[in-house]
């Protein structure tokens, strides 16, 4: 729990949300029947967020066995959801459904992160 303690700091910051700290990141043995795999098997159908309770529910094995870079996506993308009330989109961005936006190196993820900030600054203007 440590990593996505960590990571829900980072998620805070970038998004200058502090208020929502309260968000409880938990990791079940749950099995979603949504996803659909990408060519290496990948697909972000491996959570979900409850708003309402302030919860974002992972799929533990799942999640244990993803590559850091994915991890990461995989919580801001419920964040996404749960934090700041975004939607999917179906392009590059860490809000498409289904298939992970990180490049195999990461190195793209600064862009995702404010692409991110950019539909959220939006939506609340
Ligand atoms: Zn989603």
């Amino acid at each position: 729990m440590l990593l996505i303690t960590i990571l829900l700091l980072q998620f805070y910051m970038d998004f200058e949300i502090y208020e929502e700290k309260s968000i409880r990141v938990v990791l079940e043995d749950v099995t979603l029947d949504t996803g659909i795999e990408d060519a290496e098997g990948n697909t972000t159908s491996h959570g979900y967020c409850e708003p309402f309770k302030k919860k974002i529910t992972l799929d533990k094995e799942y999640f244990e066995n993803l590559p850091f870079i994915y991890q990461r996506e995989l919580l801001y993308h419920e964040l996404g959801h749960c934090a700041l009330g975004l939607n999917h989109v179906e392009e590059e961005d860490i809000m498409r459904p289904r298939v992970y936006s990180t490049n195999k190196d990461g190195s793209n993820w600064k862009y995702l992160v404010n692409k991110m900030k950019k539909r959220y600054n939006d939506k609340t203007k």
